[in-house]
């Protein structure tokens, strides 16, 4: 199993001295002024015994040029979307500038699963920096020297068990930042709407489900609303192709499947894609549709599929497909309503939305609870509702005990949005048991109405 990093941040932090140093060969031009213009470069990774692909993204020019942010924001972009991994450097010498927030910021936007590296900071000369650089609210900073080797060891023990097994993304690892709550609720306000899809940002929907289950009809319900339709684009990745389309309004971008390819025409020369293929476009969506087919429901195939699209921290609406064929609607709907509550607890709340791909019947269903789904994983919590919240729910259910050792829930905060997650301060956090967590999951999808998305929370010790 390989996986790709991404070294990314603004121009004469490092990048290219660390792709030199992880590939191993002078691949990439290392210049002591910025200015020198490079491109995106691709290299065969080692660190210790692991192998890697690596991306750098090394070569923008530090100008405030419009035309030149724009080309560092889009050559990041596309860097982050290529990646696994990525890997933020700063220089620790000089500290957080301006520039690197404006990094950090596409590094969220983007949601990507981000290392903060301080670098330069050979003996104690990034020490300041390493401090300041937990502002960017992007969780540890590395401590590296790219010109010295040092902090390999550390990077290496870090991208390790994501070598081992990247699928499984901590989605829990989150940053705990120090947050105004009056400066937050300013923030929230303006951030409103800021994940709505344009046309620029289309909503991105990954279809997913047994064969048969009706995926490519659907698709093609869905792109077949689109006059506008420009046809398939390549992937932005290798193996993923998207195909663009306005759906009832709302500018969307729904991922692959072996379906269709096959009924989109593209090239029937390309190789069949497996299911791993199909998993693959979880990972660019934002929301997942779970297809199933009515007749043979919540099959071991769709648990393992749904289960995957709440693992990897996505949206997810489950849609029973082939409505139209079934006779007692009624009794069809609670029974697969227990099925779905039984068999997949882990998506409580996930709306179950009844469909018919060939007539269309219930699309208008599906796209309402598609939007919402994805307004729900863009949903920000102020700290001052979360814990006022959170005392009512310590006094309804204290935490245990274990071993008569009290734990005392301090504080809680939202750390990160698609999906949310949230951080809470407590005394032995280690001993927090699983229910509890469960306890204050669940009532946060009740309280704050939040269904069909996944929610983390990680408990924190001070100090
Ligand atoms: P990029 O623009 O981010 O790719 O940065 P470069 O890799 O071209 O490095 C910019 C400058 O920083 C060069 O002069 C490097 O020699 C220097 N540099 C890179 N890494 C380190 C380091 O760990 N310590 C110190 N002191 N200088 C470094
Ligand atoms: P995929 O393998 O998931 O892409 O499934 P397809 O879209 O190729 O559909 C498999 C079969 O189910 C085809 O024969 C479709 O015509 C049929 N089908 C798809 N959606 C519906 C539906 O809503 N109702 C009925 N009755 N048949 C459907």
């Amino acid at each position: 199993m390989t996986f790709t990093l991404a070294i990314v941040g603004r121009p004469n932090v490092g990048k290219s001295t660390l792709f030199n140093r992880l590939v191993g060969k002078k691949l990439a031009l290392v210049d002591d002024q910025p200015g020198v213009t490079r491109d995106l470069r691709e290299g065969d990774a080692k660190l210790f015994d692991m192998r890697f692909t690596v991306i750098d993204t090394a070569g923008l020019e530090e100008v405030t040029d419009d035309s030149l942010q724009g080309r560092m924001r889009r050559l990041t972009e596309r860097a982050v979307e290529m990646a696994d991994i990525c890997l933020f450097l700063i220089d620790g010498r000089v500290g957080v500038t301006p520039s690197d927030e404006v990094f950090a910021d596409i590094l969220r936007r983007k949601n990507a699963h981000v290392i903060l590296g301080v670098n330069k900071a050979e003996g104690k000369a990034g020490d300041a920096g390493a401090i300041e650089a937990w502002s960017l609210g992007l969780g540890e900073p590395v401590r590296l020297s790219a010109e010295h080797g040092e902090g390999m060891d550390d990077l290496y023990h870090i991208l390790k068990p994501i070598g081992e097994g990247f699928e499984e993304r901590a989605a829990q690892d989150a940053p705990i930042v120090d947050v105004d709550v009056s400066e937050e609720e300013a923030e929230l306000e303006a951030d409103e709407n800021a994940h709505k899809p344009t046309e620029r940002h289309p909503l991105q929907i990954a279809v997913i489900g047994r064969p048969n289950a009706g995926k490519s009809t659907l698709i093609n319900k869905i792109i077949g609303e689109d006059r506008l339709l420009t046809g398939p684009e390549a992937g932005i990745t290798r193996d993923a192709i998207s195909v663009r389309s306005t759906w009832f309004g709302t500018p969307t971008r729904i991922f692959d499947t072996a379906g269709m390819r096959k009924k989109a025409r593209i090239s029937d020369k390309l190789e069949k894609l497996s299911v791993a293929d199909g998993l693959r476009a979880v990972r660019f969506a934002e929301v997942v549709v779970v297809l199933l087919d009515v007749e043979i429901p919540f099959e071991q195939q769709d648990l393992r599929i749904a289960d995957f699209a709440e693992t990897e921290g996505r949206a997810v609406v489950v849609a029973v497909n082939k409505w139209d064929l079934e006779g007692d609607k009624q009794e069809k709907l609670a029974e697969l309503k227990e099925m779905f509550e039984r068999l997949l607890p882990q998506l409580r709340g996930a709306p179950l939305v009844t469909v018919s791909a060939k007539t269309g019947r219930g699309l208008d269903r599906l796209h309402a609870a598609i939007l919402k789904a994805h307004d729900v994983w863009n949903r920000r919590i102020t700290t001052a509702r979360l814990n006022s919240w959170l005392g009512a729910m310590t006094e309804a259910h204290p935490p245990p005990a274990p071993g008569g050792k009290r734990i005392k829930l301090r504080y809680m905060t939202q750390v990160k949005t698609r999906p949310p997650g949230f951080v809470v301060m407590c005394s032995h956090p280690d001993l927090m048991p699983e229910s509890y967590r469960r306890y204050l999951v669940n009532g946060l999808r009740d309280h704050f109405d939040m269904p069909g998305t996944p929610i983390r929370i990680t408990f924190r010790g001070q100090g």
